[in-house]
């Protein structure tokens, strides 16, 4: 998968997608980065990227002649995506989706926002990774593409890694446990040191239906409703 990130800030990148499976995955060649610097698409000796919003308000708008030049210079296909707290909000099944891409352009905002226009003009997907505002689409991107680069083939060692996470099947995970055995008077439950293959999936299917009626009922209604059909 071929990434690029215009922002006004690319000595943000890599960033943590430099490190443990993301890192080792862009070294080996499974996906690729390019951060386009914004700025260098600026009409003055200044870099100004942004302006004051039409109709007034507080802050800055990013312009759309700047950003809409870097995006035709460096857009060669695929989709553009434009990290927004008024996005989509990105779930698994959104990251799965994007995984199967072969490239992707993602916009990163400052300020208050960027110009309607460039969103119009490139048909821009809006994606939220939540309902909370963040200072900047950087980190909005990185967390997106950590999720989405893991999907991608070779990059968990196990293939059967993903099957049983949270998320999968609309149920949150059971809980995990490793040794000691017992740790500060708390032991980790029999029936895991059993053996009993059945026995332990039987458990952590339950333990996984418990979890998620307890912090997620709008999840376990999508995973009953999913076992009807
Ligand atoms: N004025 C905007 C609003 O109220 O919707 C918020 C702008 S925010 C301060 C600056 C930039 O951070 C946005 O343009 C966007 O790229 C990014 N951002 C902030 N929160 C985000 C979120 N929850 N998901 C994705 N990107 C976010």
């Amino acid at each position: 998968m071929k990434v690029k990130v215009l922002t006004i800030f690319p000595e943000i990148f890599p960033g943590f997608l430099g490190y443990s499976l993301t890192g080792r995955a862009l070294k080996e060649g499974k996906w690729s980065l390019e951060a386009v610097n914004i700025r260098d698409y600026a009409f003055d000796k200044h870099g100004s990227v942004d302006d004051t919003p039409c109709g007034g308000g507080a802050g800055m708008v990013m312009r759309p002649d700047v950003l809409g030049a870097a995006i035709k210079a460096n857009y060669h296909g695929g989709r553009i995506i434009y990290m927004s707290p008024r996005g989509t909000p990105l779930s698994q099944d959104k990251v799965k989706e994007l995984s199967k891409e072969e490239e992707l352009t993602i916009i990163c905002g400052r300020f208050e926002g960027i110009d309607q226009r460039v969103l119009d003009a490139f048909d821009v997907e809006e994606i939220s990774i939540g309902d909370y505002v963040l200072t900047g689409g950087e980190q909005a991107a990185q967390i997106m593409l950590d999720a989405v680069i893991r999907l991608l083939p070779g990059v968990l060692g196990n293939a059967d890694s993903t099957t049983d996470e949270s998320f999968e099947n609309y149920l949150l995970e059971h809980p995990q446990y490793t040794r000691p055995i017992e740790w500060e008077g708390r032991v980790v439950p029999e029936v895991l040191l059993s053996g009993h293959h059945q026995k332990i999936a039987d458990w952590q299917h339950r333990e996984a239906l418990e979890i998620t009626e307890r912090r997620r009922p709008d999840l376990l209604k999508k995973y009953l409703d999913s076992k009807r059909v």
